[in-house]
């Protein structure tokens, strides 16, 4: 079983628009982006838009921003199957045609009736029939009754599927509409499609799409590759209803798109080289699909978010400053607007950017600055600013900030000294920070501090005493 193939290579993505942009749709994208270039092949794009009832304009929007978003960009396409059915009529009178399929009028009732079992699948009541096209007639392919077929895969080996298992499916519905399968074979044999990657759940249709396949006279089957499912930390497969699915969420939440990049590859591979995390363009080059395991892939989101904060730490700073454009500029930061102020921001965003995991995270940790009155978080409030020494300790802190040179060290020193005087030895920087921050948790204190001067940071120390007293 080899990667290789004697044809030019031509790969693609196949996503019907029915949602949101699957985190898992994003891992397939990335393996077949990165095979087509490895191979120096083509990278097809497919919008699989038959159900017009499920499919929605937006969703393939949805699609096409989130593959420039993970820069996986398109050679070809996007082809859409809503415009190409006149291919899928004339494959499927070929194939009624040359006896291969035939139509058919049972009812799931009638089904039912005949074989006493509701998850029996069709019995071929009207293969022998010789029925029509008309209304409400669905077109059946005829599967073997005997044999068995056998996908050979990259991933999986050599999964064999018994042929008297599989019923006498589809293609055609009775209102004429091409059903999923046969508009999917068609178009990987008329795009000359020469390697499938796509996601483990659609191995159980690839014996009936090699049976389609070779009953079109398709040529060389492609080399398929099923990629591993993926699951949540209780090893269920993850689910829209339940999980965090959406690519566009975690773009939403500010994942980078160069973590996510990398984390999504490694959902089923690892590189043999160095850690985990890599620039994408390292890891796209030793990207082997043959390496892929077929064992479910964890998706932690935990594992994610840390990553996401190594690759933060990793962007040049004015790459990250750019990065965080969008955040501070958007209509909901929590600050006036006209109160921002750009040196302050850049001069701390480096303290920033050594801490947030998450680009959302970042006007949370600068809102202080660009405030007159400091809103307190609850829970910082109610457990740093209720003890009992703690009125004592911001008098004699911003005593001693009355006096001292303005400078970090020099704060340093004064607030220390000051707690060591009312008989706080330990975290005395805490109360301090609720005080001028309203938050328990955040960047170092003593650059901000300097930043925003002495009054400011002495007024806020007495409002917050004065809350106290
Ligand atoms: N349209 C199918 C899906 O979105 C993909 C089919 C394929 O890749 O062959 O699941």
């Amino acid at each position: 079983m080899t990667v290789l193939s004697d044809r030019p290579v031509r790969l693609r993505f196949a996503p019907s628009p029915t949602g949101f942009f699957h985190v898992g749709s994003a891992r397939t994208t990335l393996y077949n982006w990165c095979v087509a270039r490895q191979m120096g092949g083509t990278f097809v794009l497919r919008i699989e838009d038959t159900d017009a009832e499920r499919n929605k304009p937006e969703w393939t929007e949805g699609i096409l921003s989130a593959m420039r978003w993970l820069g996986t960009e398109w050679d070809e396409g996007p082809y859409f199957q809503s415009e190409r059915t006149a291919l899928y009529a004339e494959a499927a009178a070929r194939l009624h045609g040359a006896g291969k399929a035939y139509y058919c009028d049972c009812t799931r009732e009638a089904l039912e009736d005949r074989t006493g079992d509701p998850n029996q699948g069709y019995d071929g009541f009207c293969r022998t029939r010789g029925l029509t096209v008309g209304p409400g007639r669905a077109l059946r392919f005829v599967t073997p009754d005997e044999g068995t077929t056998t996908v050979i895969d990259l991933i999986r080996g050599e999964p064999t599927f018994e042929n008297a298992l599989i019923e006498d499916f589809v293609i055609v519905r009775g209102n004429g509409a091409a059903m999923f399968l046969l508009a999917n074979v068609v178009d990987d044999i008329d795009m000359r499609i020469t390697h499938v990657i796509r996601g483990e759940e659609h191995l159980p249709n690839t014996p009936k799409a090699l049976m389609l396949w070779d009953a079109l006279d398709g040529g060389p089957e492609p080399v398929w590759a099923h990629v591993p499912v993926l699951v949540n930390e209780r090893r269920q497969k993850l689910s829209k209803r339940r999980d965090k699915v959406a690519l566009e969420m975690y773009r939403e939440d500010g994942f980078l798109a160069e973590s996510m990049r990398n984390y999504l590859m490694l959902l089923g591979w690892a590189p043999k080289e160095g850690p985990e995390l890599q620039p994408f363009a390292s890891l796209a080059t030793q990207f082997r699909l043959e390496d892929v395991v077929p064992s479910p892939a964890f998706f932690d989101v935990v594992k994610l978010t840390a990553f996401n904060g190594d690759h933060i730490r990793l962007l040049p700073f004015d790459e990250f400053l750019d990065l965080c454009r969008p955040w501070i500029n958007s209509d909901s930061v929590p600050w006036a607007k006209d109160r921002f102020d750009e040196d302050l921001f850049v001069a701390l965003a480096p303290l920033v950017q050594e801490r947030v995991s998450l680009l959302s995270e970042v006007p949370g940790y600068v809102d202080f600055l660009f405030t007159d009155e400091v809103a307190y978080d609850d829970t910082a409030w109610s457990k740093v600013m209720l003890k009992a020494n703690v009125p004592a300790l911001l008098g004699a802190v911003a005593d001693a900030f009355g006096t001292c040179e303005w400078e970090p060290d020099a704060l340093k020193e004064a607030l220390e000294a000051a707690g060591v005087g009312v008989g706080v030895t330990k975290r005395q920087q805490v109360p301090v920070r609720v005080a001028v921050t309203g938050k328990q948790f955040g960047m170092p204190l003593y650059e901000p501090m300097a930043l925003l001067g002495r009054d400011v940071v002495v007024g806020r120390i007495e409002a917050a005493r004065a809350c106290l007293a």
